[in-house]
């Protein structure tokens, strides 16, 4: 079977639903492959109840994030300050009482999305029809045809069945490396290319984020913002996550890298992380209502092996050579100002947008 469309835009990820939105509102026709049951990619919000607890991206810079900033605006989204009052904990080690920093000179000013950056990403769903988009589509292979335009083929592991499409127009908004390792084209990509691609490694990939929740943010009793830096770990940063609903809670990146915290199962991990946050805000620390773990660095539709490696400076994101004309980039580590973040994820695929239209207008 071949499903013939426009453009295909591979993952469904910020990027792939924010291009999704965009072809939306014109006469062009495309679908979203997504090898995952559901769309969002890296962006993971727990909800229970009233409350929703991020274990994917939390912030956007809106002094400096004008793409995110102007599209939440727009789409009425409701956000709220990060929390970031009173003092901050810098932990040197285990065996040092924490030094006091006033939070204002650790963090620049960010905010969060009610609900979650779920929120986002269901906004972007729901401009978009159900039949323009494909789950368990795991693309496997893309040939570029002789007339110019693209077959992709797409492997569903749940159906274990295969369906060929074909474009004139491809996006491709998976991380690079990952397109690299489970992707194969004809013709070949140029070295040049490949050693990009892998140049690019996965932002956040090697990360977990735990998020402990609680009935009361008791920290902010003691006028600390619920922030610390900690060279002890096992959490290297932890962040004030309460919701403006019913509960409160403290979330945290790790230090361990991956091929220690895979050493221990999630209890051990659930203790380790407790026993930090007795130390650093006392007893009541141990009277914690739930605790959410996600390891990105175990998660097959984001990392390669490679991305196992902590990130030991900013990697240089950006577009990597043509492969064809019709085969664009898309996706946050193609993007050369705010690769990483959401903002490079949804200011890549308005570039892509662009692209699509010129491409569309020498038709
Ligand atoms: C723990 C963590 C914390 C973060 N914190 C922040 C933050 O606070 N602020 C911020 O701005 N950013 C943050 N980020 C980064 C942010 O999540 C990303 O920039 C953004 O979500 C990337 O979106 P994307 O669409 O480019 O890629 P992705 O979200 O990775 O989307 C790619 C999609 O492609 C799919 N896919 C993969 N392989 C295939 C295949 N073969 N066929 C079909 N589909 C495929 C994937 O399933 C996925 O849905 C964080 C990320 C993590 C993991």
């Amino acid at each position: 079977m071949c499903i013939l469309t426009k453009v295909l835009i591979i993952g469904g990820g910020v990027s792939g639903l924010r291009l999704g939105s965009l072809l939306a509102k014109e006469d062009i026709s495309f679908k979203i492959l997504e090898s995952r049951e559901r769309v969002g990619g890296r962006v993971l919000t727990h909800n229970q109840d009233n409350n929703y607890f991020d274990l994917g991206p939390t912030w956007f810079w809106p002094d400096t994030e004008k793409t995110i900033t102007n599209l939440i605006t727009e789409l009425n989204i409701p956000t709220i300050e990060q929390y970031n009052e009173g003092f901050s904990l810098l932990e040197l080690s285990k065996h040092q009482t924490p030094k006091y920093v006033e939070s204002s000179e650790l963090n620049n000013k960010s905010r969060r999305i009610v609900g979650g950056i779920s929120a986002l990403v269901n906004v972007l769903k729901d401009s978009i029809s159900t039949s323009n988009i494909e789950l368990n589509k795991k693309v496997t292979s893309v040939i570029k045809n002789k007339n110019g335009t693209i077959t992709v083929n797409t492997y569903d592991e749940l159906k274990n069945n295969r369906i060929n499409y074909n474009a004139d127009i491809l996006v491709l908004t998976l991380p690079p490396r990952l397109l690299l390792e489970n992707i194969s084209f004809k013709p070949s990509l140029p070295e040049n290319i490949q050693i990009d691609l892998l140049s690019k490694p996965t932002w956040m990939g090697a990360q977990a984020k735990i998020v402990v929740t609680f009935d009361k943010a008791f920290w902010r009793d003691v006028n600390l913002s619920g922030n610390v830096v900690s060279w002890a770990g096992p959490l290297r940063e932890i962040y004030d996550a309460s919701t403006e609903r019913d509960e409160s809670a403290l979330f945290g990146f790790f230090s361990l890298p991956p091929s220690i915290r895979n050493q221990y199962d999630k209890e051990a991990i659930h203790n380790k992380v407790i026993d930090q946050l007795v130390r650093l805000f006392g007893p009541k620390a141990k009277y914690y209502n739930n605790i959410f773990y996600k390891d990105w660095s175990q998660d097959k539709h984001t990392v390669t092996e490679g991305d196992k490696l902590n990130i030991e400076s900013f990697p240089s994101y950006g577009q990597p050579p043509k492969y064809a004309e019709n085969v664009i980039f898309s996706g946050t580590e193609y993007d050369e100002q705010h690769g990483g973040h959401l903002e490079g994820a949804l200011s890549s695929s308005e570039k892509a947008y662009y692209k699509i239209k010129k491409l569309m207008s020498y038709k």
